[in-house]
Protein backbone atom coordinates (compact mmCIF):
# COMPACT_ATOMS: atom_id res chain seq x y z
CA UNK A 1 0.00 0.00 0.00
CA UNK A 2 1.01 3.30 -0.65
CA UNK A 3 0.89 5.49 2.57
CA UNK A 4 -0.58 8.78 3.00
CA UNK A 5 1.58 8.58 6.26
CA UNK A 6 3.49 11.96 6.54
CA UNK A 7 6.76 12.94 8.00
CA UNK A 8 7.00 14.25 11.79
CA UNK A 9 4.64 17.66 10.40
CA UNK A 10 6.65 21.03 11.40
CA UNK A 11 3.47 22.96 10.20
CA UNK A 12 -0.17 22.44 11.02
CA UNK A 13 -1.72 19.91 8.80
CA UNK A 14 -5.23 20.31 7.06
CA UNK A 15 -7.86 17.80 8.33
CA UNK A 16 -11.56 17.29 7.01
CA UNK A 17 -13.61 17.31 10.05
CA UNK A 18 -17.14 16.01 9.29
CA UNK A 19 -19.36 16.22 12.73
CA UNK A 20 -21.69 13.92 11.71
CA UNK A 21 -25.60 12.96 13.10
CA UNK A 22 -26.90 12.53 16.36
CA UNK A 23 -23.92 12.79 19.31
CA UNK A 24 -21.17 13.38 16.26
CA UNK A 25 -21.35 17.16 16.54
CA UNK A 26 -21.30 16.72 20.21
CA UNK A 27 -18.21 14.19 20.36
CA UNK A 28 -16.20 16.24 17.74
CA UNK A 29 -16.35 18.91 19.94
CA UNK A 30 -14.70 17.16 22.85
CA UNK A 31 -12.24 15.38 20.81
CA UNK A 32 -11.17 18.95 18.93
CA UNK A 33 -11.47 20.54 22.28
CA UNK A 34 -8.54 18.34 24.08
CA UNK A 35 -6.64 18.33 20.70
CA UNK A 36 -6.58 22.23 20.87
CA UNK A 37 -5.68 22.10 24.50
CA UNK A 38 -2.77 19.81 23.68
CA UNK A 39 -1.67 21.94 20.73
CA UNK A 40 -2.19 19.37 17.68
CA UNK A 41 -0.77 20.37 14.57
CA UNK A 42 -3.64 20.05 12.99
CA UNK A 43 -5.76 22.90 11.13
CA UNK A 44 -9.62 21.82 10.66
CA UNK A 45 -11.61 22.23 7.60
CA UNK A 46 -15.37 21.09 8.50
CA UNK A 47 -17.25 19.62 6.22
CA UNK A 48 -21.01 17.78 5.95
CA UNK A 49 -22.28 14.52 5.32
CA UNK A 50 -25.13 12.52 7.03
CA UNK A 51 -28.65 13.07 6.93
CA UNK A 52 -28.27 16.99 6.51
CA UNK A 53 -26.67 16.02 3.35
CA UNK A 54 -29.73 13.54 2.41
CA UNK A 55 -32.38 16.56 3.43
CA UNK A 56 -30.83 18.96 0.91
CA UNK A 57 -31.35 15.79 -1.89
CA UNK A 58 -27.82 14.18 -2.14
CA UNK A 59 -28.34 10.86 -2.54
CA UNK A 60 -25.07 9.93 -1.74
CA UNK A 61 -25.26 11.87 1.74
CA UNK A 62 -21.70 13.79 1.38
CA UNK A 63 -21.78 16.73 -1.29
CA UNK A 64 -19.31 18.10 -3.23
CA UNK A 65 -17.31 20.10 -1.20
CA UNK A 66 -17.41 17.20 1.77
CA UNK A 67 -15.55 14.99 -0.86
CA UNK A 68 -13.19 17.73 -2.55
CA UNK A 69 -12.16 18.66 0.93
CA UNK A 70 -10.56 15.04 1.61
CA UNK A 71 -9.45 14.71 -1.49
CA UNK A 72 -7.17 17.73 -1.14
CA UNK A 73 -6.15 17.25 2.71
CA UNK A 74 -5.83 12.99 2.26
CA UNK A 75 -6.93 12.64 5.95
CA UNK A 76 -10.39 13.19 7.46
CA UNK A 77 -12.00 12.61 11.31
CA UNK A 78 -15.68 12.03 11.08
CA UNK A 79 -18.13 11.53 13.58
CA UNK A 80 -21.49 9.03 12.93
CA UNK A 81 -23.59 9.27 9.64
CA UNK A 82 -27.19 7.92 10.29
CA UNK A 83 -28.21 5.93 7.38
CA UNK A 84 -31.81 7.06 6.81
CA UNK A 85 -34.57 4.57 6.41
CA UNK A 86 -36.69 4.61 3.60
CA UNK A 87 -35.21 7.73 1.70
CA UNK A 88 -31.53 8.54 0.18
CA UNK A 89 -29.97 6.30 -2.02
CA UNK A 90 -27.28 4.37 -0.03
CA UNK A 91 -25.04 5.11 3.24
CA UNK A 92 -23.12 8.32 3.30
CA UNK A 93 -20.37 6.23 4.94
CA UNK A 94 -20.08 3.52 2.35
CA UNK A 95 -20.00 6.78 0.06
CA UNK A 96 -16.77 8.07 1.35
CA UNK A 97 -14.94 4.44 1.95
CA UNK A 98 -16.10 3.48 -1.58
CA UNK A 99 -14.97 6.96 -3.11
CA UNK A 100 -11.84 6.92 -1.79
CA UNK A 101 -11.43 3.03 -2.02
CA UNK A 102 -10.38 2.89 2.14
CA UNK A 103 -10.07 -0.71 1.98
CA UNK A 104 -8.83 -1.16 5.12
CA UNK A 105 -10.80 -0.99 8.54
CA UNK A 106 -8.24 -1.17 11.44
CA UNK A 107 -10.16 -1.51 14.69
CA UNK A 108 -7.42 -1.76 17.77
CA UNK A 109 -8.87 -3.84 20.68
CA UNK A 110 -7.16 -3.25 23.86
CA UNK A 111 -7.72 -3.40 27.68
CA UNK A 112 -8.18 0.18 28.63
CA UNK A 113 -6.97 1.44 32.00
CA UNK A 114 -9.79 2.00 34.58
CA UNK A 115 -12.54 0.13 32.22
CA UNK A 116 -13.77 -2.86 34.05
CA UNK A 117 -15.26 -5.32 32.26
CA UNK A 118 -15.75 -9.53 32.84
CA UNK A 119 -12.31 -9.54 30.65
CA UNK A 120 -10.13 -7.06 32.64
CA UNK A 121 -6.80 -8.34 33.71
CA UNK A 122 -6.63 -10.45 30.51
CA UNK A 123 -3.78 -8.66 28.68
CA UNK A 124 -6.20 -8.32 25.68
CA UNK A 125 -4.75 -6.05 23.01
CA UNK A 126 -5.48 -6.91 19.31
CA UNK A 127 -6.63 -5.71 15.79
CA UNK A 128 -8.80 -6.54 13.72
CA UNK A 129 -8.09 -5.46 10.14
CA UNK A 130 -11.22 -5.72 8.16
CA UNK A 131 -11.80 -5.80 4.38
CA UNK A 132 -14.12 -2.27 3.68
CA UNK A 133 -15.31 -2.54 0.16
CA UNK A 134 -15.91 -5.56 -1.09
CA UNK A 135 -18.16 -8.30 -0.07
CA UNK A 136 -21.75 -8.05 0.22
CA UNK A 137 -21.79 -4.64 1.16
CA UNK A 138 -20.87 -3.74 -2.79
CA UNK A 139 -24.58 -3.22 -2.67
CA UNK A 140 -25.95 -5.35 -5.56
CA UNK A 141 -29.32 -7.08 -3.64
CA UNK A 142 -32.55 -7.43 -5.86
CA UNK A 143 -35.49 -9.27 -5.34
CA UNK A 144 -35.56 -12.24 -7.86
CA UNK A 145 -39.18 -13.40 -7.86
CA UNK A 146 -42.30 -12.00 -5.05
CA UNK A 147 -40.92 -13.40 -1.91
CA UNK A 148 -36.98 -14.01 -3.09
CA UNK A 149 -34.52 -12.19 -1.72
CA UNK A 150 -30.81 -11.98 -3.06
CA UNK A 151 -27.59 -10.38 -2.47
CA UNK A 152 -24.13 -10.45 -4.23
CA UNK A 153 -21.03 -11.38 -2.20
CA UNK A 154 -18.07 -9.83 -4.18
CA UNK A 155 -14.57 -10.95 -3.58
CA UNK A 156 -11.52 -10.49 -5.80
CA UNK A 157 -8.20 -11.13 -5.21
CA UNK A 158 -6.68 -7.79 -5.87
CA UNK A 159 -8.93 -7.23 -2.46
CA UNK A 160 -7.97 -10.12 -0.94
CA UNK A 161 -3.78 -9.89 -1.75
CA UNK A 162 -4.14 -5.97 -0.36
CA UNK A 163 -5.87 -6.16 3.10
CA UNK A 164 -3.80 -9.34 3.47
CA UNK A 165 -0.57 -7.12 3.23
CA UNK A 166 -2.12 -4.44 4.96
CA UNK A 167 -2.81 -6.86 8.19
CA UNK A 168 0.93 -7.83 7.83
CA UNK A 169 2.08 -4.44 7.53
CA UNK A 170 0.12 -3.21 10.52
CA UNK A 171 1.41 -6.74 12.05
CA UNK A 172 4.97 -5.58 11.42
CA UNK A 173 4.47 -1.55 11.78
CA UNK A 174 3.33 -2.64 15.43
CA UNK A 175 5.95 -5.24 16.63
CA UNK A 176 3.68 -7.81 17.13
CA UNK A 177 3.73 -11.71 15.99
CA UNK A 178 0.78 -13.24 14.25
CA UNK A 179 -1.51 -12.95 11.82
CA UNK A 180 -4.84 -14.67 12.16
CA UNK A 181 -6.69 -15.11 9.03
CA UNK A 182 -10.48 -15.93 9.88
CA UNK A 183 -12.89 -16.71 7.09
CA UNK A 184 -16.04 -18.93 6.33
CA UNK A 185 -14.05 -20.50 3.75
CA UNK A 186 -15.74 -24.56 4.64
CA UNK A 187 -19.03 -23.02 3.20
CA UNK A 188 -18.20 -20.00 0.90
CA UNK A 189 -15.06 -22.14 -1.36
CA UNK A 190 -14.86 -19.67 -4.25
CA UNK A 191 -15.30 -16.08 -1.90
CA UNK A 192 -14.36 -16.48 1.76
CA UNK A 193 -11.87 -19.55 0.00
CA UNK A 194 -10.01 -16.43 -1.94
CA UNK A 195 -8.94 -14.53 1.30
CA UNK A 196 -7.57 -17.78 2.98
CA UNK A 197 -5.49 -18.47 -0.26
CA UNK A 198 -4.90 -15.31 -0.99
CA UNK A 199 -2.74 -15.28 2.99
CA UNK A 200 -1.13 -18.59 2.17
CA UNK A 201 0.25 -16.86 -1.13
CA UNK A 202 1.52 -13.89 0.73
CA UNK A 203 2.06 -14.54 4.08
CA UNK A 204 5.35 -16.28 3.08
CA UNK A 205 6.30 -13.02 1.85
CA UNK A 206 6.57 -11.77 5.83
CA UNK A 207 8.80 -14.39 6.81
CA UNK A 208 8.96 -12.86 10.61
CA UNK A 209 5.04 -13.09 11.13
CA UNK A 210 3.22 -16.10 11.82
CA UNK A 211 -0.07 -17.47 9.64
CA UNK A 212 -2.81 -19.01 10.69
CA UNK A 213 -6.09 -19.62 9.33
CA UNK A 214 -9.55 -20.37 11.59
CA UNK A 215 -12.98 -20.95 10.58
CA UNK A 216 -14.74 -17.98 11.25
CA UNK A 217 -17.72 -19.22 13.56
CA UNK A 218 -14.70 -20.51 15.55
CA UNK A 219 -12.87 -16.80 15.44
CA UNK A 220 -16.21 -15.61 17.09
CA UNK A 221 -16.21 -18.37 19.73
CA UNK A 222 -12.44 -17.63 20.54
CA UNK A 223 -12.28 -14.37 20.86
CA UNK A 224 -14.57 -15.31 24.14
CA UNK A 225 -13.08 -17.84 25.25
CA UNK A 226 -9.18 -17.13 24.87
CA UNK A 227 -9.35 -13.23 23.52
CA UNK A 228 -5.15 -13.00 24.62
CA UNK A 229 -4.52 -15.19 22.19
CA UNK A 230 -5.67 -12.71 19.31
CA UNK A 231 -2.66 -10.11 17.94
CA UNK A 232 -3.52 -9.25 14.19
CA UNK A 233 -7.19 -10.98 12.77
CA UNK A 234 -8.14 -10.25 9.14
CA UNK A 235 -11.14 -10.77 7.57
CA UNK A 236 -13.49 -10.12 4.96
CA UNK A 237 -15.87 -7.42 5.22
CA UNK A 238 -19.43 -8.35 7.12
CA UNK A 239 -17.12 -11.31 9.05
CA UNK A 240 -14.93 -8.12 10.03
CA UNK A 241 -18.39 -5.68 10.88
CA UNK A 242 -19.64 -8.13 13.29
CA UNK A 243 -16.50 -9.67 15.14
CA UNK A 244 -15.15 -6.42 15.07
CA UNK A 245 -18.08 -5.08 17.38
CA UNK A 246 -17.99 -8.27 19.34
CA UNK A 247 -14.09 -7.13 20.10
CA UNK A 248 -15.56 -3.92 21.46
CA UNK A 249 -17.29 -5.21 24.32
CA UNK A 250 -14.63 -6.98 25.44
CA UNK A 251 -12.84 -3.97 26.19
CA UNK A 252 -15.68 -1.78 27.63
CA UNK A 253 -17.58 -0.93 24.60
CA UNK A 254 -18.96 0.83 21.75
CA UNK A 255 -18.31 4.03 23.80
CA UNK A 256 -14.71 3.43 23.84
CA UNK A 257 -13.64 1.91 20.43
CA UNK A 258 -11.76 3.49 17.39
CA UNK A 259 -11.59 2.77 14.02
CA UNK A 260 -9.29 4.19 11.08
CA UNK A 261 -10.19 3.29 7.05
CA UNK A 262 -7.22 3.34 5.07
CA UNK A 263 -6.72 3.65 1.63
CA UNK A 264 -4.07 4.75 -0.82
CA UNK A 265 -5.33 8.32 -1.59
CA UNK A 266 -6.65 8.63 1.85
CA UNK A 267 -7.44 8.07 5.83
CA UNK A 268 -10.69 8.35 8.03
CA UNK A 269 -10.66 8.16 10.78
CA UNK A 270 -13.91 7.41 12.94
CA UNK A 271 -15.37 6.25 16.49
CA UNK A 272 -16.72 2.49 15.64
CA UNK A 273 -20.27 3.39 17.07
CA UNK A 274 -23.17 5.42 15.55
CA UNK A 275 -25.06 8.47 16.36
CA UNK A 276 -26.89 7.16 19.52
CA UNK A 277 -29.85 8.95 18.89
CA UNK A 278 -31.65 8.36 22.09
CA UNK A 279 -28.92 10.54 23.97
CA UNK A 280 -28.05 13.07 21.08
CA UNK A 281 -28.58 16.64 22.64
CA UNK A 282 -27.92 15.74 25.60
CA UNK A 283 -24.07 16.73 26.59
CA UNK A 284 -23.57 12.60 27.76
CA UNK A 285 -21.79 11.05 25.38
CA UNK A 286 -18.65 9.40 25.99
CA UNK A 287 -16.40 11.05 23.33
CA UNK A 288 -13.39 8.67 24.20
CA UNK A 289 -14.33 6.39 21.29
CA UNK A 290 -13.54 9.66 18.93
CA UNK A 291 -10.60 10.95 20.92
CA UNK A 292 -8.87 7.32 20.36
CA UNK A 293 -9.79 7.55 16.65
CA UNK A 294 -8.27 11.32 16.23
CA UNK A 295 -4.72 9.98 18.20
CA UNK A 296 -4.56 7.15 15.43
CA UNK A 297 -5.01 10.37 12.75
CA UNK A 298 -2.21 12.39 15.24
CA UNK A 299 0.28 9.23 14.76
CA UNK A 300 -0.79 8.85 10.82
CA UNK A 301 0.39 12.72 10.47
CA UNK A 302 3.57 11.78 12.25
CA UNK A 303 2.15 14.45 15.74
CA UNK A 304 3.70 11.19 17.59
CA UNK A 305 4.46 13.84 20.79
CA UNK A 306 0.87 14.94 20.44
CA UNK A 307 -1.08 11.70 20.41
CA UNK A 308 1.25 9.92 23.20
CA UNK A 309 0.47 12.95 25.75
CA UNK A 310 -3.65 12.92 25.20
CA UNK A 311 -3.34 9.15 25.19
CA UNK A 312 -1.67 9.13 28.97
CA UNK A 313 -3.98 12.28 29.70
CA UNK A 314 -6.96 10.03 28.84
CA UNK A 315 -5.76 7.25 30.19
CA UNK A 316 -5.12 9.04 33.76
CA UNK A 317 -8.29 10.38 33.51
CA UNK A 318 -10.08 7.03 32.87
CA UNK A 319 -7.71 5.04 36.07
CA UNK A 320 -8.72 7.98 38.26
CA UNK A 321 -12.36 7.38 37.63
CA UNK A 322 -13.64 10.92 38.52
CA UNK A 323 -15.88 12.24 35.83
CA UNK A 324 -16.68 9.96 33.23
CA UNK A 325 -19.54 9.58 31.13
CA UNK A 326 -23.10 7.41 32.21
CA UNK A 327 -21.46 4.22 30.22
CA UNK A 328 -18.43 3.85 31.93
CA UNK A 329 -18.83 5.48 35.09
CA UNK A 330 -17.96 3.49 38.05
CA UNK A 331 -20.27 4.43 40.35
CA UNK A 332 -23.20 4.85 38.11
CA UNK A 333 -23.34 8.47 38.52
CA UNK A 334 -22.35 9.69 34.82
CA UNK A 335 -20.67 13.07 34.43
CA UNK A 336 -21.43 15.46 31.25
CA UNK A 337 -19.09 15.31 28.63
CA UNK A 338 -17.83 18.83 28.98
CA UNK A 339 -16.58 17.77 32.34
CA UNK A 340 -15.13 14.82 31.07
CA UNK A 341 -12.90 16.61 28.61
CA UNK A 342 -11.98 19.34 31.21
CA UNK A 343 -10.46 16.24 33.19
CA UNK A 344 -9.07 15.10 29.97
CA UNK A 345 -7.26 18.74 29.67
CA UNK A 346 -6.16 19.28 33.49
CA UNK A 347 -4.47 15.63 33.38
CA UNK A 348 -2.40 16.74 30.13
CA UNK A 349 0.35 17.47 31.72
CA UNK A 350 0.33 14.96 34.73
CA UNK A 351 3.38 12.78 35.19
P1 LIG B 1 -25.14 3.25 18.11
O1 LIG B 1 -23.69 2.91 18.13
O2 LIG B 1 -25.51 4.63 17.71
O3 LIG B 1 -25.74 2.98 19.57
C1 LIG B 1 -25.69 1.68 20.19
C2 LIG B 1 -25.76 1.87 21.72
O4 LIG B 1 -24.50 2.39 22.21
C3 LIG B 1 -26.83 2.87 22.18
O5 LIG B 1 -27.32 2.43 23.41
C4 LIG B 1 -26.04 4.15 22.35
O6 LIG B 1 -26.65 5.05 23.27
C5 LIG B 1 -24.70 3.63 22.87
N1 LIG B 1 -23.58 4.51 22.48
C6 LIG B 1 -23.01 4.58 21.25
N2 LIG B 1 -22.04 5.49 21.25
C7 LIG B 1 -21.98 6.00 22.50
C8 LIG B 1 -21.16 7.00 23.11
N3 LIG B 1 -20.19 7.64 22.43
N4 LIG B 1 -21.38 7.31 24.41
C9 LIG B 1 -22.32 6.67 25.12
N5 LIG B 1 -23.12 5.71 24.60
C10 LIG B 1 -22.95 5.38 23.30
O7 LIG B 1 -25.87 2.17 17.16
P2 LIG B 1 -27.34 2.17 16.51
O8 LIG B 1 -28.32 2.67 17.52
O9 LIG B 1 -27.48 0.82 15.95
O10 LIG B 1 -27.25 3.19 15.31
C11 LIG B 1 -27.74 4.53 15.32
C12 LIG B 1 -27.47 5.18 13.96
O11 LIG B 1 -26.07 5.25 13.73
C13 LIG B 1 -28.05 4.41 12.74
O12 LIG B 1 -28.58 5.35 11.82
C14 LIG B 1 -26.85 3.71 12.15
O13 LIG B 1 -27.00 3.51 10.75
C15 LIG B 1 -25.75 4.72 12.43
N6 LIG B 1 -24.38 4.14 12.50
C16 LIG B 1 -23.38 4.85 11.94
C17 LIG B 1 -22.07 4.40 12.04
C18 LIG B 1 -20.97 5.21 11.42
O14 LIG B 1 -21.19 6.34 11.03
N7 LIG B 1 -19.76 4.67 11.29
C19 LIG B 1 -21.78 3.20 12.72
C20 LIG B 1 -22.84 2.50 13.30
C21 LIG B 1 -24.15 2.98 13.20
Amino acid sequence: MQSTLQATPRAKVKVTAIPGDGIGPEVMRATQTVLAAAGALVEWEEALAGAEAFKRGIAAGATKETLDSIARNGVALKGPLETPVGFGDKSANVTLRKTFEMYGNIRPVRELPGIRTPFSGRGIDFVVVRENVEDVYAGIEHMQTPGVAQCLKIITEVGCERIVRLAAAVAEAEGRKKVTVATKANIMKLTEGMLKRSAEQVMPDYPGLQHEHMIVDNCAHQMVIRPEQFDVTVMTNMNGDILSDLAAGLVGGLGVAPSANLGDEAAMFEAVHGSAPQIAGKGVANPTALLLSSLMMLRHIGDFATARRIEHALYVTLEEGRDLTGDIARDGEGARTAAFVDRIIANLDRE
